[in-house]
């Protein structure tokens, strides 16, 4: 390249900026200059071309509408005839993308029409002139199409036709253009395909070599720090693919059904897994009919709404158990999880078909309900003939039988309680247990059930404590039940005191009962399993009690189906005080 002394354009703001000598071009040449801004090409393009229709060569401009008004309006601006030029046949300008369809077929510039349209142009042209010169902006806009193959063939052809009209060929670029890693083999072809090629004018814009160096030093830093971040980018890149590929497999393993879906419950995707518990395609749960809602009962929906609470404040609803309603209507009992993907607007939920659980369960209960009465019958005439026998005995006064018969009969109580206990817990877990609930005063039911209770102990006092002058809605005999299985607790798990504390208060709108022992106590690890189903606290020194571990299922089930709670204080062989509430009897407000 070689540096013009003479500047050709006006502007000082561009003095610099042209490194070509546009008046010195060598019969066949085909340049190309990168621009980084289009009024720099724009006056490159006024320079070459002002400067051949001065010199008599013969001028061809196939370019975008806005470049040719452009050009035209700058040679204009420097006194040049564009119109006369235009007609003696000195100046053709052309609009590139109403030419280039006359030779593309198929995507590809078609070498023969190429030929036929552009070369005819150049020949007339050229037709006694001094030298033709072309500035074409077609392989841009192909390039700029995305249609690179073309861009390059089409430069290919420019340089076949140049050996058989000799012209001096400019083409621009714009250097955005190719910014990108995927542009380095085609930036270097298409610099191949020229004779000359211009760097943009921030380069030919520092005057003197220091700068140049200088400027070639950054340009060589800032080409090797890219290098480095491409290939950290290439690593970075592998391992979220790998990720990718995991979490995609963990997906479509179908171990258990996946969905995401947004917060207002509009599915995004799904799993086979879920599509198949569901009865759904995918399409029709993507296409936004079938709302996370509308799968869920309606007596679940609160349920739903509170893990979506949970979600929103916590990231993670848990895990829970709900139904779905399958296409079929059928429903579906689940386990869910649903987790927030962190910051942004959407979850994945796992669910697990839990219907065969549920069935086993359902038939374990049977099992025990039917068992249970099955029991009770041969233990009810057993009750029967032994009161027979103790009135019997009693009359022929044989102490020694009587006192044997009072073990059987003590034992008998024992089955009969572990046996109501059985069908208690079937009737709760089958929703019969059927309420008949009335006024009940409470202060009547809790004398009554200590001095039945202390009826059957030799062993403990049962302390009475405090009044409520109190009435409760409820079943007498439930309330009843609750309050002799924690006396009875008390007294067992207290086999070295000797004394049971009750205390009843009325507090705001409730009434608050505590039964205090002062016995082995419980750990704190245990506390909160006591109360699930057949929960017992075992422990390699203590000795074992007799038991199944469900009356305090059954009392925690009847005090919250009345409307209170139940709960324990205590430390291990500190004795434990257990505590239950119910709401005060209030007219129009019934269970
Ligand atoms: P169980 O029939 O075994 O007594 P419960 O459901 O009534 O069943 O009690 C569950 C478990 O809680 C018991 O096995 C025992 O380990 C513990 N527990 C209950 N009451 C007391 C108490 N007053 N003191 C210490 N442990 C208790």
């Amino acid at each position: 390249m070689t540096t013009t002394s003479k500047k050709t354009h006006a502007s000082s703001k561009h003095k610099l900026a042209p490194r070509l000598n546009w008046s010195e071009m060598s019969q066949s040449e085909h340049f190309v200059q990168f621009c980084e801004t289009d009024e720099f090409l724009v006056n490159s393009l006024s320079e070459f071309i002002g400067t051949g229709l001065r010199a008599g060569d013969a001028c061809i401009v196939i370019a975008t509408k806005s470049h040719r008004e452009s050009l035209e309006e700058r040679l204009q601006a420097e006194d040049l005839e564009v119109a006369a030029a235009r007609a003696r046949g000195q100046y053709v300008s052309i609009d590139a993308a109403a030419t280039l369809p006359k030779f593309m077929v198929e995507g590809l510039p078609d070498p023969g029409r190429f030929t036929e349209v552009v070369g005819s142009m150049i020949a007339r042209a050229a037709k006694g002139r001094r030298h033709v010169r072309i500035f074409g902006e077609l392989v841009v806009l192909l390039w700029a199409d995305g249609n690179r193959a073309a861009a390059i063939r089409l430069e290919e052809l420019w340089n076949h036709l140049g050996e058989t009209h000799p012209f001096s060929l400019f083409c621009a670029y714009p250097m955005h253009g190719f910014a990108g890693e995927v542009y380095e083999v085609e930036f270097t072809e298409i610099c191949k395909q020229h004779s000359q090629v211009i760097p943009a004018e921030s380069y030919p814009a520092l005057a003197s070599l220091d700068e140049r160096l200088r400027a070639i030093t950054l340009l060589q830093q800032r080409a090797n720090s890219l290098e480095v971040e491409i290939a950290e980018r290439k690593v970075a890149e592998e391992r979220l693919r790998a990720s990718e590929n995991r979490y995609r497999q963990l997906f479509d393993s179908n171990l258990v059904g996946v969905f995401v879906s947004d917060f207002a419950g509009t599915f995004l995707d799904a799993n086979d897994g879920f599509l198949d518990l569901l009865g759904y395609t995918r399409e029709e749960l993507l296409a936004g009919i079938m709302q996370r809602d509308a799968l869920t009962p309606p007596e679940f929906h609160s349920l739903s709404q509170n893990a979506v609470k949970a979600l929103q404040e916590t990231c993670s609803s848990g895990t829970y158990e709900k139904e779905y309603l399958h296409k079929s209507g059928k429903r579906i009992p689940v386990l869910v999880a649903v987790t927030r993907i962190e910051h942004s607007n959407t979850c994945i939920g796992f669910v697990l078909d839990i219907s065969e659980r549920k069935e086993l369960d359902k038939r374990k209960d049977e099992f025990i309900s039917m068992a249970s009465h099955e029991l009770k019958t041969p233990l009810t005439s057993l009750k029967g003939f032994l009161s027979l026998l103790q009135r019997r005995l009693a009359t022929q006064e044989d102490e020694k039988a009587l006192h044997y018969l009072s073990r059987i009969d003590a034992q008998v109580n024992k089955l009969t309680k572990l046996i109501n206990d059985l069908l208690d817990l079937s009737e709760l877990e089958t929703g019969q247990l059927v309420y008949r609930a009335k006024r009940v005063v409470v202060d009547d039911l809790v004398q009554e059930t200590v001095e039945n209770v202390q009826g059957t102990t030799q062993t403990h006092h049962l302390l009475l404590q405090g009044q409520t002058q109190a009435e409760v809605f409820g079943v007498r005999d439930r309330i009843g039940q609750v309050l002799i299985n924690l006396l009875t607790n008390a007294i067992k798990y207290s086999p070295h005191a000797n004394t049971v504390v009750m205390c009843v208060a009325k507090d705001h709108n409730k009434v608050l009962v505590s039964v205090q022992d002062f016995g082995i106590g419980i750990a704190k690890e245990h506390q909160h399993k006591i109360f699930e189903r057949f929960y017992q606290v075992t422990d390699a020194e203590e000795k074992t009690y007799p038991g199944l571990g469900i009356g305090l299922y059954i009392c925690c089930e009847i005090v919250k189906r009345h409307g209170g709670q139940l709960w324990v204080e205590s430390e291990k062989d500190e004795g434990a005080t257990f505590h239950f509430t119910l709401p005060l009897f209030q007219i129009g407000k019934l269970l």
